[in-house]
């Protein structure tokens, strides 16, 4: 689904630059569930913007679906975007002058689909939200507003959903209802999810665990217990 190859960023310029990704190699296969975990200032944020597109990488490439997505322009980037990534963030990014409703239907409206209001709705539904689609984010718990987030990341069904410590800023009852919901998207359409988490719950949920430290990736569970492997000690 997604594919890293020598991967370079600097961000900053002048005395404030940084190498913050120093030659990222990953592979992410349909159905996996991936942690990036890591230390703070690791790069992991950088990595997931990347893969989204968001940040330009220096060197290398970044391919979503066997596109690269590195050469694109603004435009085709974002048609690749809408249709086969989900993002999410810690802190929810809601739009606040719009209602629940309205914000899930965004994605769909933005690729002209007919049904928006009808998709968000059922979408909306699904993480439990049916009764609050008028709601404004004010007027909604953080747990609620990062369901209405997850809804419409997965409204325009993506192949692909990133998410940015999505419990972060949650207590434990809600970082539990976000991290089900996540994983049972996972399992129920077969969306690929990428998870910066530094929630150890998260991470041991996840099929895979990948490791940043100062922007190199130094530690991959799926190279570290190859299929062979696997099926040998099963
Ligand atoms: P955290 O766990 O704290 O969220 P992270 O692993 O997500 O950390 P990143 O946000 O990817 O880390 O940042 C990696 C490094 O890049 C950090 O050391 C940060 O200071 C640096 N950095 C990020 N943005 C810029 C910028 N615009 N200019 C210079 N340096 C930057
Ligand atoms: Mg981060």
């Amino acid at each position: 689904v997604i594919l890293c190859k020598d991967l370079h960023i600097r961000l900053g310029s002048g005395a404030s630059e940084v190498h913050v990704l120093k030659g990222i190699d990953l592979e992410v296969e349909a159905g996996e569930s991936l942690s990036l975990v890591g230390p703070s200032g690791s790069g992991k944020s950088t990595l997931l913007m990347a893969m989204a597109g968001l940040e330009r990488p220096d060197s290398g490439q970044v391919a979503i679906e066997g596109t690269d997505i590195t050469r694109l322009g603004e435009d085709d980037l974002a048609r690749i975007r809408g249709r086969s990534v989900g993002i999410v963030f810690q802190s929810f990014h809601l739009i606040p002058n719009m209602t629940a409703l309205e914000n899930v239907a965004v994605p769909l409206e933005l690729a002209g689909e007919k049904d928006a209001f009808e998709r968000a709705e059922a979408e909306l539904a699904d993480v439990g939200l049916g009764d609050r689609i008028t709601h404004y984010p004010a007027e909604l718990s953080g747990g609620e507003q990062q369901r209405v987030a997850i809804a419409r990341a997965l409204v325009p069904r993506p192949a692909l959903l990133l998410a940015d410590e999505p419990t972060g800023n949650l207590d434990g009852a809600n970082g539990k209802m976000i991290a089900d919901l996540l994983f049972e998207a996972g399992a129920r359409r077969g969306t690929t999810l990428v998870l910066v988490t530094h929630d150890p719950g998260l991470a041991e949920r996840s099929s895979r665990v990948v490791r940043l430290q100062s922007g190199r990736i130094v530690d991959d569970g799926a190279r570290e217990r190859p299929a062979a492997e696997l099926a040998m000690s099963s």
